[in-house]
């Protein structure tokens, strides 16, 4: 058995894999209007895969229920923490900095785009601007 409270890169990973298939799935839903159930079927089966063990996408709901308490207004003391859970929120912190890094939201109307290259936002048709150089 894998000791995954120990394992906080692993729990990170697991986080980002969440992130990553809701993302993917909205896109489909949204995308997939009108579309044949068989349609709907081939587009789900390409999102990617989980890669680890079952115990660390068990661990990382758990984090992103307590984050949601948090985020509820739910207010816990530190010292109420195990470690683990602590250590969690780092990875949980860390997961989101990264999707969000790949996903950035339009800043116009906030839709979180595919990926950094776009040059318009499907939500809004705004026109994102390149850097140069
Ligand atoms: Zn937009």
């Amino acid at each position: 058995m894998i000791d995954v409270w120990k394992d906080p890169e692993g729990v990170a990973l697991a986080l980002e894999e969440i992130f990553e298939s809701d993302f993917a799935r909205a896109l489909i839903r949204s995308q997939s209007a009108g579309a044949s159930a068989e349609t709907v079927e081939r587009m789900e089966r390409q999102v990617k895969p989980r890669s680890l063990a079952w115990g660390y996408y068990c661990f990382a709901d758990y984090l992103l229920h307590l984050d949601a308490l948090r985020q509820a207004g739910v207010a816990f003391a530190v010292r109420d923490l195990a470690l683990c859970e602590a250590e969690g929120f780092i990875a949980l912190h860390r997961a989101r900095s990264a999707f969000e890094g790949k996903h950035p939201a339009c800043s116009a109307c906030g839709l979180r785009q595919q990926n950094r290259f776009g040059a318009v936002c499907p939500g809004c048709g705004a026109k994102f601007r390149r850097k140069k150089g």
